[in-house]
C-alpha cells in the first residue's frame, strides 16, 4: 500500500520509494526538516535491503528491453519525460527551495530549465552515437557504444534536481536503467521526478528511486556486484568509501567531488566587476562545489578590491529562499552550521582576522552571515579544506607565479576564476591545475562541455560525449575484408 502524499509548500509529493513503476512504502522512515525554519516536512521511506534488492531486480529486467530500443525510440520517451518535468515546474521549484533551501528565484530562472534540458539534450545527443566504422586493409571495425547495464546515481543535497537529471539524461539516453539514491536531507525533488517519469510512460524499472541514508541504503547499492556503473556527486570522504566498494567489484565509478577553488584578481583586473562576481560566491549560502572560495588578490589592488566587494556584500539580502528578494538562504542542517562555525572559530583562534560576518545571521537558526577571513596562511585549515558555507578567505600575492602557486596549493582541483586583462588572465588561468576555470566570468556552463575535477576533486568528466563514454561500453565488432582462414602461422 503506498503511503499518503505529504503536503510540502502546497505541493503533494510521495514519501515512498519508486521501484518497478510503483510507489513502495517502507516500515522504516526518516524525518525530513526544512532548513528554512526547521519544520518537519514529512517522514520519508528508508531503503532497506528488500528495497535495494527489488530496485536492482527491476532495473536488470527492464534493461533487456530498454537497451534494445534505438536511441530515437528512447528519445520519444525522454522528450516526454522532459515535458512532464516542465509541467511540474512550479512544484519542483517550491519543493527544492523548501527541502534544500535553494533560492526559489534561481530554481525558477535557471535550475528547472536546466533539469528539463538535461533529459532532452542528452536524448538528442545520443542520436550522434551511431556505430562508427573504421576501415583498414584487413577489416571493417564496427565501433559501438553499448549501454553498460544498471547505473546507480548518488546525489548530494545542495543541487539534487539538477544533479539527478544531469546523470539520468545520458545514462537513460544511452540505454542504461537507473537507480537514484537521493540525498537524505533533500529527497523531495527526486521523488517528484518519479511522478514525471511515470506520467511520461517510462517503462517500469527503467528509473527507480530508493531513498535513505548513505550509510544504510547507499552503501548496499554501491557494493552490489550486479551494478554496472556508479555515478556519484558528493564529498571526498564518501567518495573514498564508494570507490572502495566499486573497486571490490571492479565497477567503473565517476566521482564529482568537493572544491576549494581560487578566485584570482590580477593587478589589471576590472576591480568592480571582479568584486561583484566575488560576492556571488555567497549564493546558496556558499554551498556550491564550484565556488571560488579562496580570494587571491594582487597586493597593489587588494585594498580597493576588498572595499568594492564590501559594498556588494553589505547589500546582500539574507533570508527565506522563497522570497524573491533573498540572495543568501539557509545552511542545510544544524550539523553544517556547527561545522562551518567551527572552521571560523579555529581560524580566529590561530590568528586569522574576520573582515566581515563571522557569526550567525539574525534571520534564523540556520542562517549565517556572509563571511570573509583574512590574515591566513596557505597551510591553514580554512585555506586547505572545503568549508561549504558562506565563508571565503583572502590572501594577497605580488606576482603571477605566486598567484598560481597559491591557486595550486591545495589537494583540490575542481574549478577557478581569474579576473584580469583577458590575455593576461587567460595565460594565468592556463597554469592553474583544475578541471575548468572561468576567465572574467563565472558559472558559464554548456551541456556539451566537459565538467569535473582533478586531484581530490574527482575522477572522470561529465557532459557531452564524456557522459556517454562513462555510461557506455565501447565495443569493436571486427569483420575481415577477405575470407579468413585460421592458421597457426598467423600473427
Ligand atoms: P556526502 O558525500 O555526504 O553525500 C552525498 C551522497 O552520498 C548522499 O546521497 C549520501 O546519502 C550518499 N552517501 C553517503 N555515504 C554513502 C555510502 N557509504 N555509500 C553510498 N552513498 C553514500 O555529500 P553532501 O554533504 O551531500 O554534499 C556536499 C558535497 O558534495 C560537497 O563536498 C560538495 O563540494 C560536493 N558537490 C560536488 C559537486 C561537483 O559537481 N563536483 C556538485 C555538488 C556538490
Amino acid at each position: 500500500m503506498p503511503s499518503a502524499l505529504i503536503d510540502v509548500a502546497g505541493v503533494q509529493v510521495s514519501p515512498d520509494h519508486y521501484i518497478d513503476g510503483q510507489r513502495i512504502a517502507s516500515a522504516t522512515t526518516f524525518e525530513l526538516f526544512s532548513p528554512i525554519d526547521q519544520q518537519v516536512l514529512g517522514h520519508i521511506a528508508e531503503g532497506e535491503a528488500e528495497h535495494v534488492e527489488a530496485a536492482i531486480v527491476a532495473a536488470e529486467r527492464a534493461f533487456t528491453s530498454w537497451s534494445a530500443l534505438s536511441a530515437a525510440q528512447r528519445k520519444v520517451y525522454l522528450d516526454r519525460f522532459s515535458e512532464e518535468i516542465g509541467k511540474r515546474a512550479d512544484a519542483f521549484c517550491l519543493l527544492e527551495s523548501t527541502d534544500a533551501g535553494v533560492l526559489l528565484s534561481r530554481m525558477r530562472h535557471g535550475v528547472i530549465n536546466r533539469a528539463k534540458l538535461n533529459i532532452s539534450w542528452f536524448a538528442e545527443h545520443a542520436l550522434t552515437l551511431q556505430d562508427r566504422c573504421l576501415e583498414t586493409e584487413q577489416a571493417t571495425h564496427h565501433i559501438r557504444h553499448d549501454p553498460a547495464g544498471v547505473a546507480v546515481i548518488i546525489t548530494p543535497w545542495n543541487s539534487p534536481l539538477m544533479l539527478a537529471t544531469w546523470k539520468l539524461g545520458p545514462a537513460l539516453a544511452a540505454g542504461n536503467t537507473c537507480i537514484v539514491k537521493p540525498p537524505e536531507w533533500a529527497p523531495l525533488t527526486s521523488s517528484l521526478l518519479a511522478d514525471a517519469a511515470h506520467a511520461a510512460g517510462l517503462p517500469a524499472g527503467v528509473l527507480n528511486i530508493v531513498q535513505g541514508t548513505g550509510a544504510k541504503t547507499g552503501s548496499k547499492l554501491v557494493s552490489d556486484p550486479r551494478i554496472a556503473r556508479i555515478s556519484f556527486t558528493g564529498s571526498v570522504p564518501t567518495a573514498k568509501v564508494i570507490a572502495g566498494a566499486a573497486a571490490a567489484n571492479l565497477v567503473p565509478c565517476s566521482l564529482e567531488l568537493g572544491g576549494k577553488s581560487a578566485f584570482i584578481v590580477l593587478e589589471d583586473a576590472d576591480l568592480d566587476n571582479a568584486a561583484a562576481t566575488a560576492a556571488l560566491m555567497y549564493r546558496n549560502a556558499g554551498q556550491v562545489c564550484l565556488a571560488g572560495t579562496r580570494l587571491l588578490v594582487h597586493e597593489r589592488v587588494a585594498e580597493r578590491f576588498v572595499a568594492a566587494m564590501r559594498g556588494y556584500v553589505e547589500n546582500l539580502v539574507v533570508g527565506d529562499p522563497r522570497d524573491p528578494a533573498t540572495e543568501v538562504g539557509p545552511v542545510i542542517h544544524p550539523r553544517q552550521v556547527e561545522r562551518i562555525q567551527g572552521f571560523i572559530e579555529r581560524a580566529v583562534s590561530s590568528g586569522a582576522q574576520v573582515l566581515w560576518g563571522g557569526d550567525k545571521h539574525s534571520y534564523g537558526a540556520q542562517y549565517l552571515q556572509p563571511t570573509l577571513i583574512g590574515n591566513v596562511e596557505q597551510a591553514d585549515e580554512i585555506v586547505q579544506n572545503e568549508v561549504f558555507g558562506p565563508v571565503l578567505t583572502l590572501q594577497t600575492f605580488s606576482n603571477d607565479a605566486q598567484a598560481v602557486a597559491m591557486a595550486n596549493g591545495t589537494d583540490f582541483g575542481l574549478g577557478g576564476v581569474c579576473y584580469g586583462e583577458t590575455v593576461h588572465a587567460t595565460a594565468v588561468a592556463q597554469q592553474v591545475r583544475t578541471g575548468f576555470i572561468w576567465v572574467n566570468s563565472f558559472g558559464i556552463r554548456d551541456l556539451a562541455a566537459p565538467f569535473g575535477g582533478i586531484k581530490r576533486s574527482g575522477i572522470g568528466r561529465e557532459g557531452g560525449d564524456w557522459s556517454f563514454e562513462f555510461f557506455c561500453d565501447v565495443k569493436d565488432v571486427v569483420v575481415p575484408q577477405k575470407p579468413f582462414r585460421a592458421s597457426f602461422s598467423q600473427r
